[in-house]
C-alpha cells in the first residue's frame, strides 16, 4: 500500500501542497491530506498502519528540519510546553514456548531492575489457573498486584470474559486490557458493569467513528478506565488527534490516554500532548521498543531523547538496522 498508493501521492505532490506557512518545512497535516486523497472511510485493514508509518516518518522529518525534539514540534497541539518526564510501564510478559513460569519471572526481574515500577503481561491464551499463577509470580516481583496490568489480547468470548473478570477482581490489578473482540461492545459493557477495577480498551480500534462507538456502547468510565488507541495504528497523529478531540468533547481528560506502542514515537506523543503515560517495550519488539540507550528510568518515569526528531538514532540497535538499509548514506 505504501509503494502503490501512499508514497507515490507524496512524491507526486508539489512542495507547495505539503509546505507549512514558513514554506521552509513540511506540514505533516497537509502531507497527510495528500496521502489520504480519494481514500474512503472505513475498511481500515492494514491501510491505517501503512498511513501511520509514513506519518511517523513525516513528523520525524518535520521536527528534524525544525531542529527540535519531536515532542516540542507537536506541543502546539498539546499543553504548549511538553511534559519533561512521563509515567511509564513496561509491556511484555508474552507466553514462552518453554519454561514459561521461569522465563516470565526472569523477564519481570529484568524489567524491575531497569527501574520500571509497573509491568503488563499477557493472559487469555492458557487455562485460567495458569494465568493466575503467572499474575501471582509477577506481582511478587513488582511488589504488589496493583502495579501489574494484564492484556487478554481480545481473546475472550462473553462467558470466559465474565469468569476471568471475577477471578481477577481480588488482585486489584492496575488494569484489565483488550478483554474481548474490539467491536464486541456488548460483552465489554457487561464486564465493566461487574468489574470494579480499571479496564483498558481501544488498541484495536482505528478511527474516530469506532472510538465513538466504544464510548457510547462499551460502558467505559471516565473516572478510571484507560484509552489505548495507538497513534500509528490510527492513521498517524492526525487521526489520533481526531480521537482525542472527540473524547475531550465527551468529557474525557487527556490523563485517560495511555497509547499502545512502546517506542520513542509514542513517548514523544505522550510528552507533546500531555497524555496520561506511556507504554515502553524495553525487551520486546526490538530494535524499536524501548527508550534511548543512555536514558534511565527514574521513579518509573521516562523522557524522550533530546535529539532532533524522534531520536531513534539514540538507540544503537535501531542505528544499526537503518545503516543496514541505507548503507553509506546513513
Ligand atoms: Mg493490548
Amino acid at each position: 500500500m505504501i509503494q502503490e498508493r501512499f508514497a507515490p501521492r507524496l512524491k507526486q505532490a508539489a512542495f507547495a501542497d505539503i509546505a507549512d506557512e514558513s514554506e521552509e518545512n513540511i506540514d505533516p497535516f497537509r502531507a497527510w491530506s495528500v496521502m489520504m486523497k480519494g481514500e474512503k472511510p472505513g475498511g481500515h485493514g492494514e491501510r491505517c498502519v501503512a498511513v501511520g508509518t509514513l506519518d511517523m516518518a513525516l513528523w520525524d522529518l518535520a521536527a528534524k528540519i525544525a531542529d527540535v525534539p519531536l515532542c516540542l514540534h507537536i506541543a502546539a497541539h498539546g499543553p504548549k510546553t511538553p511534559i519533561k518526564t512521563v509515567q511509564a510501564y513496561a509491556g511484555g510478559g508474552y507466553y514462552y514456548p518453554q519454561s514459561d513460569a521461569e522465563s516470565l519471572i526472569d523477564e519481570a526481574r529484568k524489567i524491575r531492575d531497569l527501574g520500571y515500577t509497573h509491568f503488563k503481561l499477557k493472559i487469555g491464551n492458557a487455562p485460567l489457573t495458569q494465568d493466575l499463577t503467572r499474575i501471582e509470580a509477577v506481582s511478587k516481583i513488582m511488589s504488589d498486584s496493583r502495579n501489574v496490568a494484564v492484556d487478554a489480547m481480545n481473546s475472550y468470548g462473553r462467558t470466559a470474559a465474565m469468569e476471568t473478570a471475577a477471578a481477577l477482581a481480588p488482585f486489584n490489578l492496575w488494569w484489565f486490557e483488550d478483554i474481548c473482540d474490539p467491536l464486541d461492545f456488548e460483552t465489554l459493557a457487561e464486564v465493566v458493569r461487574s468489574y470494579d477495577g480499571a479496564v483498558a480498551a481501544g488498541e484495536s480500534l482505528f478511527s474516530v467513528a469506532e472510538a465513538k462507538l466504544l464510548d457510547a456502547h462499551g460502558g467505559i468510565r471516565k473516572a478510571k478506565d484507560i484509552l489505548l488507541f495507538d497513534p500509528v495504528h490510527c492513521y498517524g497523529l492526525p487521526g489520533y488527534l481526531q480521537i482525542i478531540k472527540e473524547f475531550e468533547a465527551r468529557g474525557w481528560g487527556r490523563q485517560s490516554f495511555w497509547p499502545h506502542g512502546g517506542h520513542l514515537f509514542t513517548l514523544h506523543v505522550v510528552q507533546g500532548l500531555g497524555l496520561g503515560g506511556t507504554e515502553v517495550n524495553p525487551l520486546c519488539f526490538q530494535p524499536f521498543g524501548g527508550i534511548a540507550d543512555d536514558a534511565a528510568v527514574i521513579g518509573g518515569c521516562v523522557s524522550a531523547p533530546e535529539l532532533p526528531g524522534i531520536g531513534f538514532e539514540a538507540r544503537s540497535a535501531a542505528r544499526r538496522a537503518f545503516a543496514g538499509l541505507l548503507g553509506d548514506s546513513w
